[in-house]
Formats: structure tokens, C-alpha cells, sequence
């Protein structure tokens, strides 16, 4: 692992920040329950940030209805926005994905298991890990690659 984390926190530091589910799930690498996370069939277009330091993850474009119960996406916005670990806690070897900028727990990759997307993979995620951020008005992206001036003024 070449990458150098940007964001270091003490444990302390986590716990104050988090709450107390996402700390659990980012931190201690627990797992919440299936279909039981805000995200798992959302899709509302947007970027998917890590929930512990708001790095850029993953974005609804490569996020697919698995019905496994979490949010689901064959592919990282950037193969450099998650690192890969493996882990065979469970007596079974599985591929931990965490957040290259804080290293916090995100879900596991799954790869071969016949979804029909471009790449096989399943990069399982729990909801609680990240924060959608969604896309601006499709209206307002479209004036602002016309080079029209921005006709909203500061916000109140
Ligand atoms: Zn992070």
C-alpha cells in the first residue's frame, strides 16, 4: 500500500465525530443489518462521499440494484478513491474496501458472481459509510456549460 492517508484521527477523535452507527461500521468494521440503509435502492444521481473525512467514492453511475440488501456498485469512481485489503476474519476470504483518504471500513468486493454489469465486481457498501451528495439541477449544470452568467446571485 503505496497510498499515504490524508486524514489521521485518534480513535477518540472518530468516536467524538461519528455517530454512534457509523462509527461502528467505519471503525470497527461492523456490517449494518440489510435493507435497512438510506441508500440501498437509491437513485438519485450524485457522488457518494465517505461519511468519516467526505472524500469523493463512488457515483451513481456505477450503482446497480443487486437485492442484496446494500447499496451496490461495480466499479469506485476511482480505482484510487478505495484501498483493498483481504480479510478472512470469518474462516472465508473476503476483500475489505476502505477509503484511501482515512482508511475507514466501507464493505467488502465481491467479484464473479454473474451480475450484469461491465466489470462482474460487487463493491458492497454500506449506506451508513457514505453520504450522497446529490448532482446539481440537471437545469443549472446545463447553463453553466453554456457559459451563461449565474443568474442566482449569493445565497441568502
Ligand atoms: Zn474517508
Amino acid at each position: 500500500m503505496g497510498a499515504q492517508q490524508k486524514v489521521v484521527k485518534s480513535d477518540q477523535e472518530w468516536r467524538a465525530d461519528l455517530e454512534p452507527q457509523a462509527y461502528a461500521v467505519l471503525r470497527q468494521a461492523a456490517t449494518e443489518r440489510p435493507f435497512t440503509g438510506e441508500y440501498t435502492d437509491t437513485t438519485a444521481p450524485g457522488v457518494y462521499a465517505c461519511r468519516a473525512c467526505g472524500a469523493e467514492l463512488f457515483t451513481s453511475q456505477t450503482k446497480f440494484h443487486s437485492h442484496c440488501g446494500w447499496p451496490s456498485f461495480y466499479a469506485p469512481g476511482d480505482q484510487d478513491n478505495v484501498t483493498l485489503h483481504v480479510d478472512d476474519a470469518l474462516g472465508m476470504e473476503r476483500t475489505e474496501v476502505r477509503c484511501a483518504s482515512c482508511g475507514s471500513h466501507l464493505g467488502h468486493l465481491f467479484a464473479g458472481e454473474g451480475y450484469q454489469t461491465p466489470t462482474d465486481q460487487r463493491y458492497c457498501i454500506n449506506s451508513v459509510a457514505l453520504r450522497l451528495e446529490p448532482a446539481p439541477h440537471p437545469g443549472a449544470a446545463a447553463a453553466a456549460l453554456a457559459g451563461q452568467p449565474d443568474l442566482a446571485g449569493s445565497a441568502d
